[in-house]
């Protein structure tokens, strides 16, 4: 067979600068496997690169290929790979950390220094039709999950980890404020969980929609600006009570606010939402009422689960797939997630036509 030698790749040059060009297929190092890519999602990360060229301190100085909700098929294998072969269908881990500091060896791997992320500047991401990676980040699907399942495994992930940090257990009652792509895997994870009761907010009708469906047993229409005592009142209404957990999904200082004041006494208010580094909250109250604060950073040892979770076909987190296209029409899929055109929710781009890598 002639060797393949399109390798093409999205790749983000600036601000508004997004580009498809051809680069070289990379070999796979003694530990990677190099993998056809079959889809990637568009995540509200990619969309603030292309917008505003940085997140935080992570700035986009030089070219940077796009992506990283990922799945492929592993195409070739480097020296010292044993856990893939060649044909097997997986999905890629973004993020892994330096394997030698306290927190990789302590398995919080998601908090080291020197983590190395797709498409988090300076690494390169993977919305391309090569792409190499660390074979142990690299999960193998069984037959019947589909790459795009696999792909959807990443924000899955983070909603695994939101929730081991709440603590959401049997019957909790959990809050989760917004229902974009990452509160609805929330809560897709909170009821997987055996959460009693979830009550998800937002401001878009057509999201809570979604997470209706998805299995929310309440949800709560927001308007910007609206006073917060009287969320936390209807909150408190509909749950009858204040919530155990609540996991703000937002990316507000209004959200994060409320996070704290809506949860019970004892309980935890978990913040996912990345907005502004510094906002004013209510900490007096968390500190008289003992409600914990905390953070979440992307997720670590979370992908199992996740992928059980899909496997088990009990949930269905497809549903957040509300726009496909193929890569040659990615500028059309960066505006429509950008701009949630046509209610759009997660956009997934397929690198090979869609279903080339799903069983029949
Ligand atoms: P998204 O923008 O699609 O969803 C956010 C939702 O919150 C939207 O539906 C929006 O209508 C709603 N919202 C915004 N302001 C609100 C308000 N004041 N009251 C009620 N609802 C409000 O984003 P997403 O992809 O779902 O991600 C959510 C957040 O999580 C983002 O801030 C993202 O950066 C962050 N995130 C964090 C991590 C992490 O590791 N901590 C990982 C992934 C994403
Ligand atoms: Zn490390």
């Amino acid at each position: 067979m002639p060797e393949a030698k399109d390798n093409l790749t999205a790749v983000l040059y600036g601000i508004e600068d997004l580009r498809l060009e051809q680069r070289p297929i990379p070999t796979p190092k003694a530990d990677e496997v190099l993998l056809e890519m079959d889809c990637v999602g568009i995540c509200g990360s990619d969309v603030h690169y292309l917008v505003h060229g940085r997140i935080g301190d992570f700035i986009v100085k030089q070219p940077m290929a796009i992506g990283h909700e990922a799945s492929g098929v592993v195409s070739k294998l480097g020296a010292n790979v044993k856990n893939l072969k060649v044909g097997d269908r997986v999905a890629v881990e973004p993020g892994y950390g330096c394997r030698v500091c306290d927190f990789c060896k302590g398995g919080q791997y998601n908090l080291c220094a020197d983590m190395i992320f797709c498409a988090t500047p300076p690494v390169d991401g993977n919305l391309a039709r090569y792409y190499t990676h660390p074979a142990d980040f690299c999960h193998k699907l069984p037959p019947h999950v589909t790459m795009e399942e696999g792909a959807l495994l990443e924000p899955l992930a983070v909603g695994v980890h939101a929730c081991r940090r709440a603590g959401v257990c049997l019957g909790s009652n959990v809050l989760i404020l917004g229902a974009g792509p990452i509160g609805l895997v929330t809560l897709i994870v909170a009821k997987s969980m055996g959460a009693g009761k979830i009550v998800i907010t937002d401001l878009l009708q057509n999201r809570l929609d979604v997470a209706k469906e998805l299995g929310a047993d309440g949800t709560l229409l927001l308007e910007k600006g609206a006073n917060e005592t009287e969320i936390v009142k209807k909150v408190h209404a509909l749950f009858g009570g204040a919530p155990d957990k609540t996991i703000d999904c937002c990316g507000a200082e209004s959200t994060s606010r409320i996070s704290i004041l809506a949860t019970r006494s004892g309980g935890c208010a978990v913040v996912v939402g990345m907005g502004p580094s510094d906002v004013k909250l209510p900490l007096g109250n968390a500190l008289a009422r003992e409600v914990d604060i905390r953070g979440v950073f992307r997720y670590c040892n979370d992908y199992p689960a996740a992928l059980s979770l899909v496997a088990s076909g009990k949930i269905n987190v497809k549903r957040l797939i509300t726009h496909h296209f193929n890569i040659e029409k990615m500028a059309d899929a960066f505006n429509t997630s950008r701009h949630g055109l046509g209610g759009a929710i997660k956009v997934m781009i397929h690198v090979q036509p869609k279903d080339t890598n799903n069983s029949k």
